[in-house]
């Protein structure tokens, strides 16, 4: 069925689905079908929880970001991290489109082959894993694991001798966003150790694996990273190991792909040869701007009175050119917050521009008016953002929408006071490539 806005529409169990037949660009086609979403409910008569946040995903730009990453890292196969967002549709593309998958818990594991994805597609690169864990790998045959320390030695020996194993090393992410060295990773010192006893345990070592930090900001941290790799190579090689498999991690953004891959790539054209077989665990990179959230004003508060002076990080989520500003300043309250979708603030450092989705009765259109954004919850930390100006005196009923939160978002969302965990999604797809796997 073609809709009014000539989008073929079905169903399909967990949402909507929507081929886009239509000449919008892809961003301009996600803000339609949140505006027409969003408009149909009227928050003065609607049911409880008709109101509540939610999403649309376009799965073509999940698959954008595929073909770019086949583009410029031909040589490196991406092993998706599920961690950074489970969406089953997502994970339904990417098997699709060939990907393999980084697991991190049983869970994980079971979530990617339940959608039949063959065990050698998947890499449980968690380098300190629960022992009951260990053994579901065993018996699901993904063989593929990583490792950090000698203890993690000692329970892959008890629980899952024969797996291929993966030692990770530390890297030096001190310019990125979320750091993962402080947890995980041995340094060449203690590496050199590790693959000394693993071949004391008659273990199976095929390979290195490193992280160079979510969001990374310094691409020259893969040139460390990488001839750090070599060098465990070669003394795996004074141990006896012909190790195989370089797993170079995740940490690529949208905005530094090209920059980051190019390093990359350099770098490994220097340090391994073709038979080396090269994997990636990209996550952010994926799913960050494939999904877009909508989230509904339920209160608002007026606080003009309260002296206030723009600061030069204030965010401008409307176009700002030529307007005056108003003297009249609010505090609104969303239907989610930092417990919920928007707990990348919290565990991902992010910043969220909020932007006017639809407003009924937005006065002062012409003027930017003062705004702090707040979750839903009783808590004070539920701040969304503590400054911004949007266009218009917004009000209760009122929609924002929230651009580039697929990643780290929903999936650690919690259900503090009583609020759900799970939000509606719309899956659109602006790209007919991924419409033909997903059978939009
Ligand atoms: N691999 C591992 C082991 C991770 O811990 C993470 C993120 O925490 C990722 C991959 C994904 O990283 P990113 O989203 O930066 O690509």
């Amino acid at each position: 069925n073609y809709d009014k806005n000539n989008l073929l529409v079905s169903n399909h169990g967990r949402g909507k689905s929507i081929y886009a037949n239509t000449s919008l660009a892809p961003k301009e086609l996600v803000k339609q079908i949140l505006l027409e979403r969003a408009s149909r409910i009227d928050t003065d008569a609607c049911d409880p929880d008709e109101e509540n946040a939610f999403y649309v995903a376009d799965l073509g730009e999940v698959y954008r970001q595929h073909m770019r990453w086949k583009t410029n890292l031909p040589r490196v196969k991406p092993f998706y991290a599920v961690k950074c967002n489970p969406d089953a549709e997502v994970i339904k593309l990417l098997a699709a489109l060939g990907s393999g998958f980084d697991c991190a818990s049983k869970t994980e594991i079971d979530q990617v082959l339940g959608l039949g994805v063959d065990p050698s597609r998947i890499i449980y690169a968690q380098p300190c894993k629960t022992k009951s864990y260990l053994r579901h790998a065993a018996n699901v045959g993904v063989s593929q694991i990583t490792f950090d320390n000698a203890d993690e030695l000692y329970k892959i020996r008890s629980c899952y001798p024969n797996a291929e194993i993966v030692l990770r090393i530390l890297t030096d992410d001190s310019a990125s966003l979320c750091r993962l060295s402080t947890k995980f990773g041995a340094d060449l010192e203690t590496a050199a150790d590790l693959l000394r006893l693993a071949k004391e345990l008659d273990l199976n070592v095929v390979g290195v694996s490193f992280h160079v930090g979510s969001g990374a900001a310094d691409p020259s941290a893969f040139t460390k990273a990488v001839t750090d790799a070599k060098w465990v190579f070669d003394q795996a090689a004074t141990n006896g190991y012909d190790l195989k498999l370089l797993d170079v991690g995740g940490g690529f953004t949208d905005e530094t792909f090209e920059v980051f891959a190019a390093k990359l790539n350099d770098a490994l054209v220097d340090h391994f040869p073709p038979h080396v077989r090269i994997i990636a665990e990209p996550g952010r990179y994926y799913t960050a701007n494939a999904f877009t959230l909508a989230t509904n004003i339920i209160a608002r508060r007026d606080v003009s009175s309260l002296p206030s002076t723009p600061r030069s990080s204030d965010s401008y989520g409307s176009d700002i050119s030529a307007v005056s500003t108003s003297e009249k300043s609010y505090m609104l309250y969303l239907n989610d917050g930092v417990y919920g979708n928007f707990s990348n603030i919290i565990f991902d450092h992010q910043h969220p521009i909020a932007q006017v989705l639809h407003s009924n009765r937005a006065a002062d259109q012409d003027k930017l008016v003062e705004y702090s954004i707040w979750g839903p919850t009783c808590d004070g930390i539920d701040v969304i953002s503590e400054h911004c100006y949007l266009l218009g005196t917004l009000d209760i009923g009122d929609w924002l929408f929230f651009e580039n939160m697929g990643a780290y978002t929903k999936c650690s969302a919690t259900r503090f006071n009583g609020f759900k965990d799970t939000h509606e999604a719309i899956y659109i797809s602006s790209e007919p490539g991924a419409s033909a796997l997903l059978g939009y």
